[in-house]
């Protein structure tokens, strides 16, 4: 008999909220499961990817319709959202979900307390600290002000209401975050306020600013040993995929005044699995995300990361997500793909000789929900209603 994770209720270490308004026309349903900016891919091209014809699939059986579009989005569009979410999350059977409230827009989505609710299950937040840091530019009068209020914002973040860290450098200046003279950051910041007087706001990819900011954070973070998610790799273009390899993490690892700083590698660091999965061998504070949803990948190559993974990290650094954002969908069939694809992988190391079927069973557990479980202090987060 194989590895069975039918029965492990997952911990989803990295996933968004649903929006409460939700498209149901088929072109712009297709544009959820993209992140390509080009109207012709979001309108056609995503219709024929492996990911949006399985999800389909998967959803006209769990409505019980044809799988044609129209009908599966018939049969979504008569429930509403959290009714919706509530169902299919129900099925998904979650313990918790690790919310990053950065998107989308906290004041189109579901509340966290909401989702918890939706997945009769835990519900843990996020600091996502480039719109912090946006924000802080607006009020501070000066350079000096705006390390001291960074600061006052990253130090006791539980207390706040967070339970870590989420960095979307790669998206912004890429994941090699260098230290700075104070002049070249005073620059940076001179730059961005000039921004801030020009148009109300500032959209933060001044890097020598950026870049001093995060390591405020970082050091807020080790000092409190709470996890710090990264954005590595696959995302849409905005982010040069050449900046987002985790191996630019390097610095930060080495750096012994951050060991106490869990650094959480997203998104299987796709295409980059195999260099996460070194870093994550390696380091002692690297963790890589196993996310079964975002990207957008077929069930054969979401098999590979996790061959890749578990070929060389250890299972105590793994962790599941769906990386689901905006619809409830994507954190339902990632967790079951999660499941399977990774119930598979380690069967085979079971039929390499790897891995007894007991030391695989206890693996599978541990990447599904305990590890993220103890990283995230979910303990600490109110029970299910
Ligand atoms: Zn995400």
């Amino acid at each position: 008999m194989g590895v069975d994770l039918s029965d492990v209720r997952v911990v989803d270490n990295h996933c968004h909220s649903v929006e409460r308004s939700q498209h149901d026309d088929v072109t712009s349903w297709r544009s959820y499961f993209t992140e390509s900016p080009d109207a012709h891919v979001r309108a056609v091209d995503v219709a024929s990817t492996a990911c949006y014809q399985r999800l389909t699939t998967a959803m006209a059986g769990f409505h019980g319709v044809d799988r044609a579009e129209e009908s599966v989005l018939a049969a979504r569009s008569a429930v509403g959202v959290s009714e919706l979410a509530g169902r299919l999350w129900t099925d998904a059977r979650l313990d918790a979900l690790v919310v990053d409230t950065g998107f989308p827009d906290p004041a189109i989505a579901l509340s966290v307390p909401e989702l918890a609710v939706a997945g009769g299950c835990r519900a843990v937040s996020l600091l996502r600290l480039e719109p912090a840091f946006e924000a802080l530019i607006l009020r501070a009068q000066s350079y000096d002000e705006l390390l001291d209020l960074t600061r006052d914002t990253v130090s006791d973040v539980r207390a706040a209401g967070w339970s870590g860290f989420k960095s979307v450098v790669g998206y912004r200046t890429g994941l090699a975050v260098d230290r700075w003279d104070v002049a070249d950051a005073r620059a940076s910041y001179a730059a961005a306020r000039t921004e801030v007087e020009a148009g109300g706001r500032v959209r933060l990819g001044h890097k020598p600013l950026l870049d001093t900011l995060l390591h405020v954070a970082f050091a807020a973070a080790a000092a409190q040993e709470l996890p710090l998610q990264f954005h590595v790799g696959y995302g849409d273009p905005d982010a040069d995929l050449r900046q987002a390899n985790p191996l630019q993490l390097r610095a930060l690892f080495e750096e012994p005044a951050y060991r106490g700083m869990p650094v959480v590698m997203l998104h299987n660091c796709w295409p980059f699995v195999r260099e996460g999965a070194y870093l994550a061998a390696v380091y002692g504070n690297a963790w890589l995300d196993l996310s079964y949803g975002i990207p957008f990948l077929s069930r054969g190559e979401l098999r590979q990361v996790s061959r890749a993974a578990l070929g060389a990290a250890p299972a105590s650094r793994l962790m599941y997500s769906s990386d689901g954002a905006r619809v409830p969908e994507l954190h339902w069939l990632s967790a079951h793909d999660g499941r399977r694809l990774l119930g598979e992988a380690l069967d085979e190391l079971v039929a390499d000789g790897d891995l007894t079927a007991d030391q695989a069973q206890t693996a599978g557990e541990r990447v599904l929900r305990d590890n993220a479980w103890s990283l995230y202090g979910i303990d600490a987060a109110p029970r299910p209603r």
